[in-house]
């Protein structure tokens, strides 16, 4: 299906559902209607594995706060569908690292759109934790695509998030800047996978406020996306609150228009709707 409309979209925003979102849903649809969004889709983390650690997860029970997340859109869905779509997502963190408790997460609801993302490698911290000097930049970033690999080519997801998201954190705390020509090869695997899977790539705008300066991922990666045979993008600002919710999206669309997409793609009930990108 495609829609011609001059429409903006966040598919990757985070309420206070999210143990580190600050906003409530109700805040995020009014700045959403003031903001002139379109679409709005809440993906409230959920780290798979630790579903099993119930209220002993330092981040908090992450069945409930996804259910909460999910009762919480589908009543304002309604109190605001003459202003605004707002749909039902989930952050999937991690969903190759324990595949059962991954179902378990996919099973609490009818959602419209699944991220996948690795914040952490198997048995490690969040990225976020970690420090980083010369010696284990490059091994951490090889274990980084390999799970991300696995994760394209195994999990059930619509759509990758934040590729190259310990680049964020090791430019904003070293001098550090990896060469990313390392991993063309696994890069190359990884869109094939993706392509070949109908899955979309994310370009997460939240890089563009930070040290990196750059999309996650960056021009190049998108561009090579695109060479490759890539269909679908989504663009997600990776909000925590009301402040930041689609920062970046336009500079996103644009950015996909220059890298040769001529739409990009939100979904709903967990199927594409292409969307003419009207620059
Ligand atoms: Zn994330
Ligand atoms: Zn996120």
């Amino acid at each position: 299906m495609v829609i011609f409309m001059k429409i903006i979209c966040d598919t990757h925003v985070h309420s206070d559902n999210s143990f580190d979102g600050e906003s409530s849903v109700l805040e995020i649809c009014n700045a959403a209607c003031e903001k002139g969004l379109n679409t709005v889709i809440i993906t409230d983390h959920m780290e798979a594995p630790d579903i099993k650690l119930g209220d002993k997860s330092p981040y908090g029970n992450m069945k409930e706060s996804i259910s909460k997340s999910v009762s919480d859109v589908e009543s304002l869905a309604f109190e605001f569908k003459d202003k605004l779509k707002l749909l039902k997502g989930m952050e999937l963190g991690e969903p190759m690292h324990v595949p059962k408790l991954t179902k378990k997460a996919l099973d609490i609801a009818d959602f419209d759109f699944i991220l996948a993302s690795v914040h952490n490698l198997k048995d490690m911290e969040d990225f976020y934790y970690l420090e980083y000097n010369e010696k284990n930049v490059y091994p951490l970033l090889d274990k980084y695509f390999d799970e991300i690999l696995d994760t394209a080519q195994n999990a059930d997801f619509d759509s990758l998030a934040h590729l190259t998201y310990p680049l964020r954190y090791i430019y904003e705390r070293t001098d550090i800047k990896p060469d990313m020509d390392r991993y063309s090869e696994i890069i190359d695997e990884i869109f094939y996978t993706l392509i070949k899977r109908d899955k979309a790539l994310e370009i997460n705008t939240s890089g563009l406020f930070k040290e990196i300066n750059s999309t996650l991922p960056g021009i190049n990666m998108i561009k090579r996306f695109k060479e490759l045979g890539g269909k679908y993008i989504t663009v997600g600002s990776d909000a925590h609150n009301c402040k930041n919710l689609a920062q970046g999206i336009e500079e996103g669309i644009e950015l996909a228009k220059t890298c040769g997409f001529e739409y990009y793609t939100v979904f709903e009930n967990r199927e594409p709707k292409l969307i003419e990108i009207w620059y």
